[in-house]
């Protein structure tokens, strides 16, 4: 083919056509969303310019795929669509501005409604029965997968009220983001391939050709659209007609809206895009759809897209990018943590460079290496995470990553202990742990030293002026000055800043210590007991656990931290140089302890906080927290998955509280009672 043009539509389509099959058939897609996505509206503007060069079997004109062996074939009635996409406002009044010219001007109300990003399916009752259920495929011809969708339990296998003689509907199948995570953990457990996104193990369950494999992983569905009702009467819009539709039992998201103007439509656009991270289940977008069925009709369908609807995308959260190199940063408690250095490539509208990688074993898991094509994923704010490699796209040149055996900062030997996922530099005076130690001892949550920002930090230890962390409450203006670029203005305030971080609370102090497992609310459960850091440096272990909250490896690492001869000697120096808060220890009334004399024992799973935590609030409010139910027990809290404990509390007649009930008990603690009510005598 000489033509350059044609020779590009022509690559585009064959690119086009093995992504459709990797996806729709295989559930398995090697490239992001976003990057299909660009090579889609790449080849659908060559087509506009070039009409010449249109196909009708361009994938520009199909939806998805053939439908797979195995399956038996359903002819659908009506073509299962696609939607057309708009990326942005812009995008969106573009649409608006052509339906209205379409419709004469007539202004429309609009029915807005989450993307949810699963599997289409189409599901057909006759006699209020479900007969019939498939999947998509190409639009006109997809897959049974009844068997399947029956084991759907949002999916009614029979309607409520009065359902007409013949009804077909479609809606979205999808995995809850809960049940994915687990499927994924349950996977990396027996060592096989994880999943890349909920859509595409969702995709992959219902096309499984066992159903027990599906009836197992608890999937979902919204219905979004009511298709045929035969000679049935039905509502005369969308909106009114997904109303019929929830009562006859199907499931609709009660988060769609019925907008009037396209600014509504902005505004519900946009409170999703942060909103959605709390769904449960992905959303990629918002369909928007013109809601009179008359209009809907008149504006018909071009290609493999209705004109009456149009999907406003969110922002692609996943890319894919080369990995160039796997860099470490040592962190504060001297654990090498290794990052990768990407491509840059744009994610969720931020440019995004470095990712975070955990740890070796997480690396080795991934199986990530050197030089691999990687699946890169933003969620909200969280760092980017590399979720996996891409290994079809592997040319055997990658190479396999190993943990440097010496520190990248200070040479000495790492060390990595079997209980412990990290590496680390043990060396406490390693530059790079005092760098990191110095930023969290200045940053905001801890001393708040403001004006001492990241860069001062470097240079001050680069300076010697800043050996450890003593030393900071000597630094004199005029040492400050001597810095290239410190104005008289800046050099004022740090030390000012500095001056005023001693009037920071004792748990703000021992927080800006960096005492491994010390955060801001383990600090603050110390001061509960310790009223300053005299008092607590000597604290022997036995006595830090009995403290609500604090288990034995805290107390271990406390203990640990304050037998090192340099640290004492720095504690010492802070305290020297007036850095020494104290306060009062307020021991609790009776009033405050309303559980002083009640013991709980909790078992099973509870799905709001671990069983330390459960244990930890009981002791807060004065009760014992016992690992075996006996007739002293007054409270076993069951959560899911309760075994022994909750049969022997049932055969003493313990009183049994479900988490519910706990933290209900936990909201009113003086709701407990000493001994359980007697049962009236017969
Ligand atoms: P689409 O997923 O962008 O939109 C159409 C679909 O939206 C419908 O079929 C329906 O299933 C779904 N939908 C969800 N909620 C809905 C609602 N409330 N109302 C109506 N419909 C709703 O289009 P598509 O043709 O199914 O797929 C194209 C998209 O799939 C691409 O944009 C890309 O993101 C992805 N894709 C990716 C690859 C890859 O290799 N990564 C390959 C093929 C397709």
């Amino acid at each position: 083919m000489s033509d350059p043009i044609a020779a590009r539509v022509d690559e585009l389509r064959k690119e086009l056509t093995h992504h459709n099959h990797r996806y729709y058939v295989l559930d398995d897609p090697i490239i992001s969303d976003g990057e299909y996505d660009r090579l889609m509206e790449e080849l659908r503007g060559i087509e506009a310019e070039h009409p010449a060069l249109l196909t009708p079997d361009s994938p520009t004109q199909r939806v998805g795929a053939a439908p797979a062996e195995g399956f038996t074939q359903v002819q659908h009635r009506r073509p299962m669509l696609s939607l057309g996409n708009a990326f942005d406002l812009e995008g969106m009044e573009a649409w608006h501005r052509r339906v209205s010219g379409l419709l004469d001007g007539a202004s429309f109300p609009m029915a807005c409604e989450l993307k949810i990003d699963g599997l289409a399916v189409s599901l057909i009752y006759r006699d209020g029965k479900l007969v019939q259920g498939a999947t998509r495929g190409d639009g006109t011809t997809g897959e049974d997968v009844t068997q399947n969708l029956r084991t759907v339990r949002s999916i009614p296998l029979e309607l409520m009220g009065e359902p007409p003689p013949y009804l077909e509907v479609r809606g979205e199948v999808y995995m809850p983001l809960e049940s994915f995570r687990r499927l994924n953990e349950q996977r990396a457990e027996r060592g096989e391939l994880l999943y890349a996104n909920p859509r595409n193990s969702g995709a992959g369950t219902i096309r499984n050709l066992d159903s027990r494999v599906t009836a197992d992983r608890n999937m979902q569905i919204w219905v979004y659209s009511l298709i045929d009702a035969g000679d049935h009467p039905v509502p005369d819009n969308h909106w009114e007609s997904l109303e019929w539709l929830k009562s006859l039992g199907f499931r609709v998201n009660p988060n769609n809206r019925l907008c009037q103007s396209i600014e509504e439509v902005e505004e519900y656009y946009q409170s999703w895009l942060e909103g959605r991270h709390g769904l449960g289940y992905e959303a990629d977008g918002v369909v928007v759809k013109v809601n009179p069925f008359g209009y809907q009709d008149s504006l018909g369908i071009v290609g493999r897209e209705p004109r009456w609807a149009i999907a406003y995308k969110f922002p692609a959260e996943r890319a894919t990018t080369r990995l160039l190199d796997i860099g470490i940063n040592v962190g504060r408690t001297g654990s090498l943590n290794p990052y990768a250095m990407l491509e840059p490539v744009v994610v969720s509208g931020a440019t995004v460079r470095n990712a975070s990688l955990h740890n070796e074993e997480d690396i080795n898991r991934k199986d990530i290496r050197i030089g691999d094509w990687v699946v890169v994923e933003r969620a909200g704010d969280v760092i980017p995470q590399v979720v996996a490699p891409i290994v079809e796209r592997r040319t055997g040149a990658e190479k396999i990553f190993a943990m440097p055996e010496h520190c990248p900062i200070c040479e000495t030997e790492v060390v990595k202990d079997d209980d412990d996922a990290m590496h680390r530099c043990p060396n406490p005076s390693c530059p790079a742990q005092f760098f990191e130690l110095l930023k969290h001892f200045v940053s905001r949550g801890a001393m708040d030293i403001e004006g001492l920002g990241e860069r001062w930090c470097g240079i001050l230890i680069e300076e010697g002026l800043v050996k450890d962390l003593a030393d900071l409450y000597s630094l004199r203006q005029d040492q400050l000055l001597e810095l290239e670029r410190m104005g008289d203005i800046l050099a004022a305030k740090i030390i000012a800043n500095i001056e005023e971080s001693k009037q920071r609370s004792l748990p703000r102090l021992l927080f800006a210590l960096g005492i491994f497992h010390v955060g801001s609310e383990v600090a603050e459960l110390l001061c509960q007991r310790y009223s300053s850091l005299g008092a607590l440096m000597d604290a022997p272990a036995s006595e830090l656990t009995e403290i609500a909250g604090i288990g034995p490896k805290i107390a271990e690492s406390i203990v640990s931290y304050f037998a090192v001869d340099a640290n004492r000697a720095v504690i010492d120096k802070l305290r020297e140089a007036g850095v020494d808060p104290q306060h009062e220890v307020v021991i609790p009334t009776a009033d405050e302890m309303p559980w002083s004399g009640l013991t709980f024992v909790v078992t099973g799973t509870l799905s709001s906080m671990t069983r330390r935590d459960a244990e930890g609030r009981i002791k807060l409010l004065g009760g014992a927290a016992t690992s075996s139910v006996t007739r002293k027990t007054r409270y076993l809290v069951a959560g899911a998955s309760a075994g022994s404990k909750l049969a022997t509390a049932e055969r003493l007649g313990t009183e049994v509280l479900d988490e519910d009930a706990f933290l209900r008990l936990l909201e009113n603690p003086s709701d407990a009672v000493l001994e359980p009510e007697l049962p009236l005598a017969p």
